[in-house]
């Protein structure tokens, strides 16, 4: 597990499941209320982690509905049950079919109950004084969404460590993502992105460095 600390917001990281999903757990210091974005699977130390910081509520924020970003929902329902899980509605159709949420593909097939929230672009998630404001951010999925907290990014599977998602998947469009990213993500201040797989960075550095950002790459997509 690793820590990012930002004044007094916390996002420590765990990587999980067969296909290494960052999952993330989102809190003000002290604060009774978490986020907890995309469940890659079960997980011990992740469970133990919200019991120990006694959390009376914790929203989990599905940044699509990929079976690796789904897999951890139930286990965390079935320990929290007052955890309420949040989807965009493009992707909430994802949740219950296997073979659109690719898990039919990949490992053991994963569906999970519907979701208690709907999120559209500009709804806000908070922990203590700290606001979340989410983001559509289409491409990877239909329905992918963001989520801006103060000076970090929980990018989903939109923008990696110089890279940018798969959008040859069902839903998926290299031309929308690449712009969605553009619009919605280069355009905010600099700050820390984690991202849904893979290493930590920066949207500075993505501006300048992402190979799949440039005009060039954009017309090959
Ligand atoms: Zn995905």
């Amino acid at each position: 597990m690793k820590i990012f600390k930002e004044n007094n917001l916390i996002a420590e990281r765990y990587i999980l499941g067969p296909i290494q999903v960052n999952t993330y757990l989102v809190y003000e210091e002290n604060a009774k209320d978490a986020i907890l974005v995309d469940p890659g699977s079960k997980s011990e130390e992740l469970s133990k982690r919200i019991k120990e910081l006694n959390f009376d509520k914790i929203t989990i924020f599905l940044t699509h509905g990929h079976g690796d970003h789904i897999a951890g929902v139930e286990y965390i329902r079935s320990l929290f049950p007052n955890a309420k899980v949040a989807i965009s509605i493009e992707d909430s159709g994802l949740l219950s079919d296997p073979e659109e949420n690719l898990s039919y593909f990949i490992d053991e097939e994963v569906t999970i109950k519907q979701a208690e929230i709907t999120i559209k672009d500009g709804d806000t998630f908070k922990t203590g004084s700290h606001i979340g404001i989410a983001r559509h951010v289409p491409g990877h999925t239909r329905g992918g969404m963001a989520l801006i907290f103060d000076e970090m990014l929980f990018s989903g599977d939109t923008l990696f460590c110089e890279s940018v998602g798969r959008s040859d998947f069902p839903g998926g469009n290299g031309i929308i993502l690449v712009k969605a990213i553009k619009e919605k993500l280069l355009t905010l201040t600099d700050r820390i992105v984690l991202p849904g797989h893979g290493p930590e960075t920066t949207i500075d550095r993505e501006k300048n460095e992402n190979p799949f950002l440039n005009e060039d790459a954009f017309w090959e997509m």
